[in-house]
């Protein structure tokens, strides 16, 4: 696991820049913007000299810290997060009426939307990496409100092995008056798996005794970072090759589908080449009574 340390400096960066791109032209710091090794002696260097250069110029320091693992810590979990690149454009109801907001306990008043007709988007706002302006290249695209669209391959790939707790839904194409859209489906996955346990850091809040449910859960740390992997109960795992967390992660009524595969159905998607997804590691923890 490497940690990777991206910084950006706020306020009068541009003598620090000049001196340190001069010492290390080799990882220089670019629109304010440097990438380094975490807790190397190249960081700590940089450090130093932001120390100097912030004692007598108003400049500020915030990181954030992310994760990289090799492929043989991928390879040595069970169940993996399943992180998808592919951007979709707006979901939801920003086309047509997809979703009902509906009250599903009286007492804490919580809400959620259920889809009650089949989803309209717009294939124009399609990118295989967000901003780039790649269009439809990917076998896995997530909407800005969190649905899942895959490719024709990735359909046909899933029906031929028998992947289970899966349904396909067809997409209407709202520039064709939703016509329905070729080669790309709703993925909507059924099987569960939850709660989420210790030690996964979460922000939990607004709980109702009455439905066990929160109004909000969010990850403490960004996806990525260290410390936002998410550990599961093993006894909710029977070799499911693709599960959504059975809690799920954001405010409600808008909390989206957190999905993890299983290292088989990782392998096929490797094998198969699949695009537009990356994995985490997610763990399971043994929560027999003790
Ligand atoms: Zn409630």
């Amino acid at each position: 696991m490497k940690e990777i340390a991206r910084i950006q400096f706020r306020g009068e960066d541009t003598d620090l820049a000049a001196y340190w791109n001069k010492v290390h032209p080799e990882m220089p710091i670019r629109y304010g913007i440097v990438v380094l090794p975490y807790a190397s002696a190249i960081y700590d260097e940089l450090r130093q000299t932001f120390t100097r250069f912030a004692a007598h110029t108003p400049v500020e320091w915030s990181e954030r810290i992310t994760v990289e693992y090799t492929p043989t810590e991928i390879r040595a979990c069970e169940i993996l997060e399943l992180v998808i690149i592919g951007y979709a454009g707006d979901g939801g109801n920003t086309y047509a009426p997809v979703y009902r907001e509906v009250v599903t306990c009286p007492s804490c008043k919580i809400t959620e939307y259920q889809q009650v007709q089949d989803l309209f988007l717009n294939t124009s706002n399609f990118e295989s990496i967000p901003d780039s302006h790649q269009r439809r290249r990917c076998d896995w695209y997530e909407t800005r409100f969190g649905e899942v669209v895959v490719s024709q391959r990735l359909h046909d790939l899933f029906k031929s092995k028998g992947i289970p707790g899966v349904v396909f839904r067809p997409i209407r194409d709202y520039a064709k008056r939703g016509g329905e859209l070729s080669a790309v489906f709703q993925l909507v996955v059924e099987a569960e798996i939850g709660p989420f346990i210790e030690p996964t850091r979460l922000e939990r809040e607004g709980y109702c005794a009455e439905c066990n449910q929160y109004r909000s859960i969010l990850r403490a740390e960004l996806r990525g970072s260290k410390g936002s992997e998410l550990y599961l109960p093993r006894s909710n795992f029977h070799g499911q090759p693709i599960m959504r967390t059975s809690e799920r992660l954001g405010r409600r009524p808008l909390a989206s589908t957190t999905l993890i595969v299983s290292q088989n159905l990782y392998r096929l998607m490797r094998v198969e080449s699949l695009r537009g997804f990356r994995v985490q590691p997610a763990h399971l923890v043994d929560t027999t009574a003790s």
